[in-house]
Order: structure tokens, then C-alpha cells, then sequence
């Protein structure tokens, strides 16, 4: 399935996306009163996953320095 917000694909049965944080079933959401709390979590897992991947684009233009001295 896609994300109705941001088009991109998400996994079937995902209360949110992992790309923009949008809640993709909002009623279950509403109903356990989560809404702008689980928003938040869907943002913060994002930045996570962004400065996991900063943090190995770090260590790879690094080690491609290193192997150019040594
Ligand atoms: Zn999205």
C-alpha cells in the first residue's frame, strides 16, 4: 500500500508511515486517543532513521579518507 500523504509505499498493516509520520489509520488511532503523541513517535522514528543514515554516510566518506592516506 502507499502513503496517502507522501506516495510513498509502506507496509501493509502500518499504523503510520515511516516517511512522514502521517497516522494511515486514523480511526484506530482516534479511538485510542493517541493521535498527536503517536504522530510525534512517527516523526522522531524518522529523524532516528535519518541520523542513522548521516551516521553511516559519516563513516564510509571517513573510511574512504583513510583508505586514500594509509
Ligand atoms: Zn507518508
Amino acid at each position: 500500500m502507499h502513503c496517502p500523504n507522501c506516495g510513498q509505499q509502506v507496509s501493509q498493516g502500518s499504523l503510520y508511515c515511516r516517511y512522514c509520520g502521517k497516522a494511515l489509520q486514523e480511526e484506530v488511532v482516534v479511538r485510542q486517543g493517541g493521535n498527536i503523541v503517536s504522530t510525534v513517535f512517527g516523526v522522531l522514528i524518522s529523524v532516528i532513521e535519518f541520523s542513522f543514515y548521516v551516521l553511516m554516510l559519516t563513516l564510509r566518506i571517513m573510511m574512504s579518507v583513510l583508505r586514500s592516506i594509509f
